[in-house]
């Protein structure tokens, strides 16, 4: 029996854990779910998981979320904040953690369950985008298991040798290639980008995500986010890692290889098959997701992506080369700009020229320890607010 920690329960990735969990019930039990708002959904999941541990933002939210569960008998304790956050994702009694929060707020939970040697699921790119090495060497020296949900780097994870592991090189691998929907605006004509709408940038062709990944897919900053992901969990340099448009989103990535091969891992767009996959690894469980029908998609269609329409996806490859902080930099701008754009007071063109802004005015330093990382966040944070006004 594996005992699960779910950090952003009630999200979209939170929400498909539990579906695939249900389907499981004598592999895996519910030890701690988290949320920050949605109080009601988390109520209702606890109800039916009966975890040990729930985890909500604020002693208010944690007062209703009590009030709620004492109606229903439930024997769930209920904390609230960040260091409540990552002790339900380091505690002894939980196996397994499910990083699921959006954004640079799952960065503290996620890196206390690598420092505890759990298994660690990661959704969260964010996380990884902003703390690379400080991450990794986490992982390494806890001894962690590290597996990818992000749909791309689960589908390079199964594509590459068991044995590739930690070192890299030696494996015949000549590249990766990063997959890309290329999201709600590839055929738009550019010059119309201006004027687009929070509810047509969330409007995924393919996949039903959050806000803040949904938005991140319209400007290809989610590709480029994932670059930077990549890197890091597989070792590839920036020049190894080739995104290439698929708008179908049936392939979710492939590994190409010194002889000429090249392996994709194909499924519906629907994220518990990812999650199945990394919750049951090495073994194969059913999912919920069905088979591809591939005559009925009939067609699989690949371009390449265009810097001119998509600058944010350059601005990551830019803060990959750059390295140290300009990731986390860029992270940071790119979470303000979004969420400017979600509250209507930037435009949808003005997410990548702010982040471009943010990223020239600031210097990029080597990343040391989580402390100056998270002050350089603050202060790109601080930076494009400043832009913003
Ligand atoms: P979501 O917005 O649907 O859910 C986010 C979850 O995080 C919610 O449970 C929310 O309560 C919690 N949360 C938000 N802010 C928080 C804070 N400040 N402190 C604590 N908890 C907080 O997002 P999502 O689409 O499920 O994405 C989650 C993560 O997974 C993101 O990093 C995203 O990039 C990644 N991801 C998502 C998908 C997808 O298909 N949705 C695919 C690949 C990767
Ligand atoms: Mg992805």
């Amino acid at each position: 029996m594996q005992h699960i920690t779910i950090l952003g329960a009630t999200g979209s990735i939170g929400v498909s854990t539990l579906d695939v969990l249900a389907r499981h019930p004598e592999r895996f039990r519910v030890f701690a779910l988290t949320a920050h708002s949605r109080i009601d959904v988390l109520a209702a999941q606890c109800e039916k998981f009966l975890p040990q541990v729930a985890v909500v933002g604020s002693p208010e939210a944690a007062k209703s979320l009590e009030a709620m569960l004492a109606e229903k008998g439930g024997q769930t304790e209920v904390a609230y904040g960040e260091a409540a956050l990552c002790s339900a994702a380091s505690a002894a009694g939980c196996d397994v953690v499910m990083a699921a929060i959006v954004g640079a707020a799952g960065l503290a939970p996620t890196l206390a369950a690598a420092q505890a040697g759990k298994k660690v699921l990661l959704a969260n790119k964010e996380a990884l985008v902003m703390s690379g090495r400080l991450f990794m060497d986490a992982v390494a020296a806890s001894g962690a298991t590290l597996l990818p949900i992000d749909s791309e780097h689960n589908a390079i994870f199964q594509c590459l040798p068991p044995s590739y592991g930690r070192t890299p090189s030696g494996h015949g691998v000549s590249k990766i290639l990063l997959t890309a929907s290329g999201g709600p605006f590839l055929s738009r004509p550019v010059e119309t980008l201006e004027n687009v709408t929070p509810e047509e940038a969330v409007a995924h062709p393919n996949w039903v995500m959050g806000r803040k990944i949904s938005v991140d897919s319209a400007t290809m900053m989610n590709k480029g986010l994932e670059v930077i992901e990549a890197h890091w969990l597989f070792g590839a340099q920036s020049n190894q890692i080739e995104v290439v448009i698929h708008p179908q989103s049936v392939i979710h990535s492939m590994v190409s290889y010194v002889d000429g091969s090249v392996l994709a891992q194909l499924g519906n767009p629907d994220m518990r098959t990812p999650i199945a996959h990394a919750l049951a690894y090495p073994e194969r469980i059913v999912s919920g997701v069905g088979p591809v029908d591939l005559a009925q998609i009939g067609q699989l269609v690949f371009q390449r992506p265009d810097f001119q329409r998509f600058p944010c996806l350059k601005l990551a490859y830019d803060a990959l080369e750059a390295g140290g902080t300009a990731p986390a930099i860029l992270n940071a701008a790119n979470e303000v700009a979004v969420q400017a754009f979600l509250d209507r007071k930037i435009g949808f063109r003005e997410i990548d020229r702010l982040i471009a802004r943010v990223m020239e005015s600031l210097p990029y330093d080597q990343i040391t320890n989580i402390g100056a990382l998270l002050e350089q966040d603050r202060c790109a944070r601080a930076t494009a607010q400043a832009f913003i006004q």
